[in-house]
Order: structure tokens, then sequence, then C-alpha cells
């Protein structure tokens, strides 16, 4: 899952950037507002961090932009405290959800959670295909109930194809939501990382759907 961060405080968006890689997300951070939005309008990002004060351009022009340009990413506003009006005014311009600063990280982390899994259709954060289960909240994944180590790039692959599925998920799809963008991006290493997840959790869970790309199902594991 990869999410932008738009925020032009410095040490909280270095701080929320880390602690969602260390949750399992590829993250892009941005401190300016027309960068964010060229970010959220050319990327493909599963859920979106925009505080609303910001340079060159304010965080609900920016909202408003994207959802006039059909960009659908669940995004979550960050709001000056107590700011009634910037709450009404995020929601009013497409906000899925806002947090009044200062928040818990731990609370971003899980609306943040919560928002990828409704914008997919999953009712819980806990995963399931097959044998295989993944708990968004834990990090954790389980074959039959064993406890599965998996790298986080692993992890990353499988978690967004668990979100999609029964869905085929192009190669494209996959480096665009597991990498960001400074990430060297080469589409031969999802095929490594596909086998690695297969050693891990059986020849059957992920199908190779030939020239279209993967698919996870409930025949998995
Ligand atoms: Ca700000």
């Amino acid at each position: 899952m990869r999410v932008l961060i738009v925020e032009d405080e410095p040490n909280l968006g270095k701080q929320l950037k880390a602690t969602l890689e260390a949750n399992g997300y590829a993250v892009d951070l941005e401190d300016d507002g027309e960068n964010g939005h060229y970010m959220g309008s050319s990327e493909s990002y599963d859920a979106v961090i925009l505080d609303l004060g910001l340079p060159t351009m304010d965080g609900l022009t920016i909202l408003n932009k994207w959802r006039k340009e059909g960009r659908t990413m669940p995004v979550l506003v960050l709001t000056a405290r107590d700011s009634w009006s910037d709450k009404v005014a995020g929601l009013d311009s497409g906000a899925d959800d806002y947090l009044a600063k200062p928040f818990q990280t731990q609370e971003l982390i899980a609306r943040l959670r919560a928002l990828i899994r409704r914008a997919s259709g999953n009712a819980s954060s806990e995963l399931i295909a097959g044998d295989v289960r993944l708990d968004a909240r834990s990090g954790r994944v389980t074959l039959a109930g064993e406890p599965v180590k998996m790298t986080a790039q692993e992890y990353k692959l499988l978690s967004y194809l668990l979100h999609h599925k029964g869905k085929v998920v192009s190669r494209t799809e996959l480096i665009e939501h597991i990498y960001d963008q400074d990430f060297d991006r080469d589409s031969n290493t999802i095929e490594v990382f596909v086998t690695r997840i297969r050693k891990k959790l059986g020849p059957d869970v992920i199908t190779t759907i030939r020239g279209l790309g993967y698919s996870l199902d409930d025949r998995a594991g």
C-alpha cells in the first residue's frame, strides 16, 4: 500500500513518513502544495494524508482539484485543533476523514488503515484468503494458523493482493502501489517476490494470469 503525505512541518512530515514505513507502507512526502497536488494527480496512491495550511496551494484547493480530476483515493485531512470550520470545509471538499493536530500517531495509523480497508471493500482488518491470514493491525501473516515471516516488500505485495482479492492485478499496478517514488523500480523484482511468497505460503497462493498479471483468491494456501 502506497501513501502520499502532504505536510509542510518538516519534523512532523519526516516522523509520519518513518512511522508509516515502519508499518509496512510505501510513502512519498511532499512539503509544498503544488508539488503535492501534482503527485496526487499523476501517481497512484492507496491513501493521502493532507495538511490544510501549505505553501503555494492550500489543502482544500488541492482536494477540490483532485476530486474534479476524478481522483478518488481516500484522503485524510489534518486540521488545526478545534477548527470545526476546517473539518466541515474538508469533508465538503471530499475528504474521507480528518484528524485534529496534535494527534497520536497510532490514531492516525488506525484511521489510515480503516480508510484503505473501506476503499477496497474490506470490512475487517484481518484479510483472509484460504489458509492465509494477514492481520493489518499487527502486520502478522499466518498460514493455517502458523506464523510466517515475511520481508517488508513481500508483505507489501501480499497485502496489496489481499486487499484486491479475486481481481487480476497487473505488474505495473503492483509496482505503483508497493514502491515509493525514490525506489529503483524494476518490474522483474515483482516476479522474484511472488516466487518467494509462493515458497513461504504454497505454490497456489498467487496465480499468474499470463500477459495480465497476478491474482490471489480463496484457493490460497
Ligand atoms: Ca501546515
